[in-house]
């Protein structure tokens, strides 16, 4: 069976200009056309989507998130210690919120009881809905280390070992911490936890089975190391300089901003707020990354978004993208296409072209005209299935 969509705008996300009018022909969940109406075949029986008066576009690609934590409610580590059963169910409604909100690929950056595998198995046999997930199951961390819940992974060999399982239980990537974090107590935001050997293994193990790294780093010698060993995107790099940035572009490695965890009110703000420590760490890193994107995002690194677990937040990483001097047209390229080819998924998503999987989404507005426009997602298709009744996230 044949649909499609009749948009009121149609912004495919290859990088050309909206087309007014376009229309988007869908058959078993890809799509086979798009384009101008008028240059566009569209098979006389086809079931018809009337989006006439919205703005359509690619599905978002939340290129950084976790499914079962909730930053709102402090303590993250904490919540990764919890036993699968509740952070199964928080992951249904987390998800959920996040497919509302027009994400439908999401890139999973650690879960512990390999949790994003049997969730990404209960989403594809529709089980519960939420976006599609590339799962890192467990983070590759230091018994020292940011990020460490219940796995740690000490030494060249236990490292390799705890990649090779992670890609054993199905495993998309390797998720790396390569230095410490805003959340944790005990860590400073450029300290590195691994030396070059360990992170240089865990590179290794990925690209030996045609997988790649990703490294939770924000700054110092933990950076470098990781981008000069060969991974693949740095996630957060809030205090990134500008010879950090510079080795990133020299090993074409991606950038993901994490931005939403760090200013949004509901983010770590409300979580950690009777922890002066790391409300102590906060303010500095805001300040930090308020004086250094607009200049990092500018220098030509190739950059995606993600929210970190800021469940249906991807409007607010693509208006923080905006604030920091991106336009509004390259905001919506990182939360789709740019963010598709992060995750080295961009062969079947990220754009609305013939041959990709069917993920559309169509907001209330023009997000080109104002970017704030994200806010409002009305239709969300994953696949070329529509899901709505979807609980609309609530406006914070
Ligand atoms: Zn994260």
């Amino acid at each position: 069976m044949t649909t499609v969509i009749r948009c009121g705008t149609l912004f495919d996300g290859t990088g050309g200009e909206p087309v007014a009018g376009g229309v988007v022909v869908i058959d078993a969940g890809r799509i086979v056309a798009a384009g101008a109406a008028a240059r566009t075949r569209v098979p006389p029986d086809a079931a018809v989507i009337d989006l006439g008066r919205r703005f359509v576009m690619p599905g978002l690609v939340d290129a950084h998130s976790h499914i079962s934590i909730v930053p709102g409610h402090g303590d993250q580590i904490g919540q990764l210690r919890r036993p699968p059963v509740p952070q199964a169910l928080q992951a249904t409604a987390n998800l959920r919120r996040d497919l509302a909100a027009g994400t439908t690929t999401m890139r999973v950056m650690a879960e512990e009881h390999f949790l994003d595998v049997d969730v990404r198995e209960a989403i594809e046999a529709g089980v519960i809905e939420g976006p599609r997930l590339l799962c890192a199951t467990r983070g590759i961390t230091a018994s020292n280390g940011h990020g460490r819940a219940l796995s740690s992974f000490d030494g060249v060999d236990a490292v390799r070992r705890g990649v090779r399982e992670n890609f054993a239980r199905g495993a998309d990537h390797v998720k790396l911490f390569a230095t410490g974090g805003v959340s944790s107590m005990a860590t400073t935001l450029n300290a590195s936890g691994y030396s070059r050997e360990e992170i240089r293994a865990a590179v290794e193990e990925a690209e030996r089975v045609g997988k790649y790294a990703a490294a939770h780093a924000h700054g110092g010698p933990g950076l470098r190391l990781a981008v000069e060993e060969g991974v693949s995107t740095i996630e957060h790099g809030a205090l990134a300089t500008d010879e950090d940035v510079a080795l990133l572009i020299q090993h074409k490695a991606w950038l993901v901003c994490t931005f939403s965890i760090l200013f949004h009110p509901e983010g770590i703000e409300k979580g950690d707020a009777g922890r002066p420590a790391i409300m102590e760490k906060v303010r500095w890193a805001r300040g930090v990354v308020e004086a250094n994107f607009p200049r990092i995002l500018k220098s030509g690194v190739r950059f995606a978004a993600g929210t970190d677990s800021m469940h249906g937040q991807m409007a607010y990483e693509l208006e923080a993208l905006a604030r920091f001097g991106v336009s509004p047209k390259d905001a919506l390229v990182a939360g789709t296409r740019r963010g598709a080819e992060a995750c080295r998924a961009d062969r079947e998503i990220g754009t609305i072209e013939a041959g990709k999987r069917a993920d559309v989404i169509a907001v209330d507005g023009d997000p080109l005209a104002d970017i704030g426009a994200m806010r409002r997602v009305v239709f969300v298709m994953k696949d070329g299935v529509v899901h709505d009744g979807l609980t609309r996230r609530s406006e914070t």
